[in-house]
């Protein structure tokens, strides 16, 4: 069985092609190396002991895709490629609405062309707008609250009217909670540009000194502690999502959605505190006013994918805070 894997040298994409290997299935990646580096590609053959196609370019390009389908009998597509950062998209909406939207989109279609019609799609807890309860279940309403956000929804929208027009497509969209952590070998992880947004990687900036302290959105929500609960989840957990959505639109055909968290929600100083224990390490922090658009809390109803998919995480926060550090310690 072959996989096309689109984004596969990014974070959750290079987990995923890794779990995919180990289970036998061949990977292609193509990858315009946007938000990754080709070194990943080395890196997962180290992890595998497996080879992996590699095509650089980006999804966009349908001649391309048209060459990677000639080249390839590809079974199975798992879609990741896509821009993900929610304060860039407020800025730069148009860059988001383009890449997101006509990747998918050019995607559906050659893959059309070749009959090939198995997608698993990277969807988001953020789908749920702002959660009116708790835990998130898949039937809840749904609403975007920024582009980012909304191109996720869109996708969603469009890959349902794919399946209502043309019932021989088989689809997953999975919605993710928090992903973070990374392979236990230490040679794969997350390496956000910049000073980056989302919390584990600015912890982990904190403690090997790049940054001087944390900054900590709020600490009055009606919380355990007063400050933000998430449902973190380890990112080779996630991974393993991804196979068993294959192996179920191998045997179970339609469309099918899935949140991806562990259900169970940590708050940001439980997962400093985490950190700091697991690590030996301390993590400087000041509380500072809360940051517009944040919810207090967000965790995910995990019943559906255990039952269906039979996917439950395995991986405790501290697995996550150890690997979350070892990847960047590894990687100074
Ligand atoms: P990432 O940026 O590490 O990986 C995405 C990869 O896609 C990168 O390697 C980038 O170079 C590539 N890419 C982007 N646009 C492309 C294009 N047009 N053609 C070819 N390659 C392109 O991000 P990630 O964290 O691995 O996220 C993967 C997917 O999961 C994204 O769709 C993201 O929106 C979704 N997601 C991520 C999170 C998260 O917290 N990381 C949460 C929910 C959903
Ligand atoms: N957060 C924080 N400081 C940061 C980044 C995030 O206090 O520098 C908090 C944020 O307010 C939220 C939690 O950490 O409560 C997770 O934020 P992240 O951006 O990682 O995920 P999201 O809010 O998109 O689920």
């Amino acid at each position: 069985m072959k996989v096309l894997v689109t984004g596969g040298t990014g974070y959750i994409g290079s987990h995923t092609c890794c779990e995919l290997l180990d289970r036998g299935y061949e990977v292609v990646i193509i990858d315009n190396l946007s938000n990754s580096k080709k070194e990943v590609v080395s890196k997962i053959e180290q992890i595998t002991g497996k080879k992996v196609k590699f095509y650089l370019g980006d999804v966009r390009d349908k001649e391309l895709l048209r060459k990677i389908f000639k080249e390839n009998e590809i079974n199975f597509v798992i879609h990741f490629a896509g821009y993900k950062a929610v304060g860039e998209s407020v800025l730069n909406p148009l860059m988001y609405y383009e890449n997101n939207l006509l990747s998918t989109i050019n995607l559906c279609e050659v893959m059309k062309e070749f009959d090939c019609k198995n997608l698993v799609f990277s969807s988001s807890a953020t789908v749920y707008g702002i959660p009116k309860k708790l835990p998130l279940k898949e039937d809840f309403s749904l609403a975007a609250t920024n582009p980012y956000g909304q191109t996720k929804l869109m996708i969603e929208n469009i890959l349902k009217d794919l399946y209502a027009s043309d019932n021989s497509w088989n689809i997953v969209i999975l919605r993710y909670f928090n992903p973070i952590g990374a392979h236990a070998s230490g040679l794969i992880g997350e390496e956000p540009n910049g000073i980056p947004n989302n919390l584990m990687p600015y912890i982990v900036k904190v403690a090997n000194k790049e940054l001087p302290f944390l900054n900590i959105f709020g600490n009055d929500y009606d919380t355990v502690d007063g400050t933000g609960v998430r449902d973190y989840i380890h990112v080779v957990d996630l991974a393993i999502g991804h196979v068993l959505s294959i192996e179920k639109i191998n045997k179970d055909k339609g469309i099918f959605i899935y949140n991806l968290g562990t259900g169970h929600g940590y708050s940001v100083l439980e997962l400093v505190n985490t950190f700091s224990k697991v690590n030996n390490i301390e993590v400087n922090y000041r509380i500072v006013d809360r940051r517009p658009g944040d919810v207090a809390e967000c965790y995910a109803d995990t019943k559906k994918a255990t039952i269906e998919l039979g996917f439950k995480a395995q991986k405790t926060i501290d697995d996550m805070c150890r690997d979350s550090y070892k990847y960047v310690i590894n990687n100074k």
